[in-house]
């Protein structure tokens, strides 16, 4: 949840003769545009907000400037890493409906962040559509949403674990950005083979779950959550 800031990236990049890769999966082109902001070359995980239903697999690569599309598409036609026809028809069937989803996923993230920094077994939100978030004026700045992933820390590990079995509307699960909320334990999970030092020192310790918001009821969401903590 640490937000990056486009504008220093920029300076430094020209400081130095460097080309600027930013990875927009979590925010998707409806909150940020990095090509707009100084980026050179953009990813998407196509899997995630853009596809929406975690029902494919894709990604996008985005690039500013006629030389570094024409290397690309030679990459590409070349290599042969082009989505199948029904993988693009599920992304752009999806990518109809993102600014709605995006908008109610992100209202739910606040929602639930609000509800999180409430309760007493939790020692810390980390969302940037907080205002205490350390990231959130550089956030405003730059995108016109937080999105909806947010992550937090709890007081006990055994808390962590009653919490990853107990939600019953939210599912244990990897992945994010579909319309179904999803809850993951980093550690085990996206961040299970990153070395226990560099895990630590970013953070990513055994008190830590992270959560992509769908678009259920947020009331719903809240009370799965509320006997989850129980
Ligand atoms: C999931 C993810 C990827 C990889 O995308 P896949 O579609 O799973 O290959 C890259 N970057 C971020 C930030 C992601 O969340």
């Amino acid at each position: 949840m640490r937000i990056t800031d486009f504008a220093e990236m920029r300076k430094l990049a020209d400081e130095f003769g460097l080309l600027i890769l930013a990875d927009n999966t979590f925010l998707s082109p409806y909150f940020q545009k990095p090509l707009q902001l100084g980026a050179d070359i953009v990813v998407h995980s196509g899997t995630k907000f853009l596809g929406g239903h975690n029902d494919v697999l894709a990604g996008f690569v985005c690039v500013k400037g006629k030389e570094l599309s024409e290397k690309l598409r030679y990459t590409y036609k070349t290599v042969g890493c082009s989505l199948s026809p029904f993988d693009s028809f599920l992304v752009l069937r999806g990518i109809k409906t993102l600014s709605v989803r995006l908008e109610r996923q992100q209202e739910n993230a606040k929602k639930i962040a609000l509800w999180l920094k409430n309760r007493p077994e939790v020692t810390e939100v980390y969302y940037p559509g907080l205002e205490d978030h350390p990231g959130y004026e550089v956030n405003r700045k730059q995108a016109t949403g937080a999105g909806s992933m947010l992550s937090f820390r709890v007081d006990t590990v055994e808390r962590t674990r009653k919490i990853l079995e107990s939600v019953k509307l939210i599912s244990y699960a990897e992945s994010l950005g579909g319309v179904e909320s999803l809850i993951t334990y980093p550690m085990l999970q996206t961040h299970g083979d990153v070395p226990v030092e560099i895990r630590e020192h970013l953070g990513i310790t055994e008190d830590f779950l992270r959560m992509s918001v769908g678009i259920e009821n947020a009331e719903d969401l809240i009370k799965d959550l509320e006997q989850a903590f129980q």
